[in-house]
């Protein structure tokens, strides 16, 4: 899964999923050399689903995954909260299903406290997928 990095390396990670999409369709039309332009662009659009959701993925959560210097503020007794982990978080979008990572606290104090702090991507909601 794709933790901060460069706009460079995101960009690679695209043209990477991108040219692995291209490939698929060129064995895909090798093996069916009679198909129609109709069947083609089914094909492809499932595979531009898949190609959507892993783009996104890698836009969003190769910016940020919600991790601060400073953990956040506990909203029941207001000690700062600690670093725990990454967890999943999937966003059902129109192109595709992109899975993102987001950074969680959780308190030393209260039991079950735990908080995923927004990134850049404020808007963006989803849900936890584990
Ligand atoms: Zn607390």
């Amino acid at each position: 899964m794709s933790r901060p990095q460069s706009r460079n390396r995101r960009k690679e990670a695209f043209m990477k999923e991108a040219e692995r999409m291209y490939e698929q369709l060129e064995e895909w039309y090798d093996k069916h050399p009679e198909a129609s332009f109709g069947e083609i662009e089914t094909e492809a659009r499932k595979r531009r689903r898949e190609l959507m959701g892993k783009v996104l993925a890698e836009l969003v959560n190769g910016r940020d995954v919600g991790v601060q210097m400073k953990g956040p503020r506990c909203p029941h007794c207001a000690a700062e909260m600690e670093f725990e982990g990454y967890r999943k978080w999937g966003v059902h979008g129109l192109e595709g299903e992109s899975e993102l990572e987001r950074a969680y606290y959780v308190c030393p104090n209260c039991e079950g406290e735990t908080v995923f702090p927004p990134g850049s991507e404020t808007k963006v909601t989803g849900r936890p997928l584990e």
